[in-house]
């Protein structure tokens, strides 16, 4: 019977946590989170918030079974070999991490342990990034060819696990800060991912036909949870069957997002296709007018505005939404994405660097599927699509909740007049786009 530590990041559950089975199999256990600066820094108040909240519902889950969660504040690694020391442990055990600062973060971690190894088991992914390759050994750059090679890799079952499996170990704790966000926040947790994973599968059915649907709300909203590891995709996998393609090949973005970002880490801030570095964008005083516009909601077209308080808000967005303000941003507004993923990792709850930063760059056209640069959403148009009855715009954009009909696509086209409050469009998207497309194709044709 030996003591050991379960250093936890971001696998903040108990269920299906195959590093707690192999800590929990070696003996006594000490649960453990490090408050670290540099992962902090970046973070935001809505998101630190939500996980200062999911660690108190873990400090309580383990509560229930005379455990805690042990939280210390500092660079982890000087703290986790201390906490290692003082409880004596053989081993720490940790789910592996594949991002860039968490492989170097591990690595000194590692180092600064010396005897104590350091042991990874299962990741945050159903199938570890690195793992699916192309034939030659080299990693797909393109969606589909990785979805089909994912599939074929498979994942394993859900492993059983749980607080009652361990025996666990106590130390002195820093606590958990208070919410540094006032944002309305869904419950935190791995009972409520649970519970919002139940509720999400009696609606599965329709999720093929309505995702893209804003005023509908019919995605899970997994997003948070998944972020921070309440849940885990392989959990949810095992439940879907062959009618639920459509939300697998969701869950699939998210492991060939790791995946690129592990291939490639300069993607989270270079450009993937270099080319696109060459576009030219507006900067200065009104590169900074046009990206206050936008972060504040007021840029005069309804559905982005709406998608820009909702994200102020809750600290979230529909994907559909999602991708016609960042369209929006880089297409119509010519401000460079790398602006709009700073203000999303900033206030989006489940911000995370590698499907932020792809997803920005897929818009952008410079990603690795690289959406072609020629596909310009028309904010009218996506809103009349996908927001027929404008239900989504009057929920976040109140001065619009009178205007009738179609028109609150178009409100500066409204027969009443565009209503008091309500901002002019900030520049003619037909104009930008042409201009768009023009720079787009001289920076295509150069050498
Ligand atoms: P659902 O439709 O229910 O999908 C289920 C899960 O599949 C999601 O929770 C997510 O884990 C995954 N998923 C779905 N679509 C994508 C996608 N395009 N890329 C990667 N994973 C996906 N997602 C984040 O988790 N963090 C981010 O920081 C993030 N930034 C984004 C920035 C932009 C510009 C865009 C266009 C998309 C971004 N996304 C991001 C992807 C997507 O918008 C969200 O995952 C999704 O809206 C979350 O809502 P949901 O859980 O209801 O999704």
């Amino acid at each position: 019977m030996t003591n050991s530590v379960l250093w936890f990041r971001r696998d903040l559950r108990l269920h299906d946590h195959p590093a707690l089975a192999a800590a929990g199999a070696e003996g006594r256990v000490l649960a453990l989170f490090v408050l670290d600066d540099a992962l902090r820094r970046p973070s935001g108040g809505p998101r630190l918030a939500f996980l200062y909240r999911t660690l108190r519902a873990l400090d309580a889950d383990l509560r229930e079974h005379g455990g805690r969660l042990v939280v210390r504040r500092g660079r982890p690694e000087r703290v986790v070999p201390a906490v290692a020391g003082e409880v004596d442990a053989a081993s720490v055990h940790v789910s592996a991490d594949f991002a860039p600062y968490g492989i170097a973060r591990d690595k000194r971690v590692e180092q600064a342990l010396g005897d104590v190894p350091l042991v990874r088991t299962g990741s945050p992914y159903a199938v570890a990034p690195g793992r699916v390759r192309n034939g030659n050994g080299d990693p797909y750059k393109v969606f589909t060819a990785f979805y089909r090679a994912w599939r074929a890799h498979g994942w394993p079952a859900p492993v059983r696990s749980s607080a009652a499996g361990a025996e666990w170990l106590t130390a002195d704790s820093a606590g958990i800060p208070n919410d540094p966000s006032e944002v309305t926040l869904p419950d935190a947790g791995e009972a409520a991912a649970q519970a919002a994973w139940r509720r999400f599968r009696r609606r599965l059915g329709r999720y093929a036909d309505e995702r893209d649907r804003p005023d509908l709300d019919s995605t899970s909203r997994l997003s948070p949870y998944l972020k921070f590891g309440s849940i885990h995709p392989r959990t949810m996998l095992a439940k879907l069957g062959p009618s639920d393609e459509t939300f697998r090949r969701e869950l699939a973005w998210r492991e060939f997002y790791a995946a690129v970002l592990y291939f490639w880490p300069d993607s989270a801030r270079e450009y993937f296709d270099p080319k696109l570095a060459d576009m030219p964008y507006v900067t200065g005083r009104t590169g900074d007018a046009r990206l206050n516009a936008w972060k504040d909601g007021r840029t005069g077209y309804p559905i982005v505005d709406a998608g820009m308080r909702q994200l102020l808000a809750e600290g979230w967005m529909h994907n559909r939404v999602r991708m016609i303000v960042a369209s929006f941003l880089v297409k119509d507004l010519h401000v460079e994405w790398t602006h709009g993923a700073r203000h999303f990792m900033r206030h989006l709850i489940d911000g995370d660097l590698a499907s932020n930063q792809n997803n920005w760059q897929w818009v952008a056209g410079s990603g690795t599927d690289a959406a072609p640069y020629f596909r310009i959403f028309n904010p009218v148009t996506q809103g009349r699509k996908f927001d027929p009855d404008g239900t989504y715009i009057k929920r976040w954009v109140p001065e619009l909740a009178d205007v009738d009909g179609a028109d609150v696509h178009e409100p500066w086209r409204a027969r009443s007049g565009r209503p008091d409050g309500y901002p002019e469009p900030i520049v003619d998207h037909a104009r930008e786009r042409r201009e768009s497309l023009a720079a787009y194709h001289a920076v295509r044709a150069q050498p």
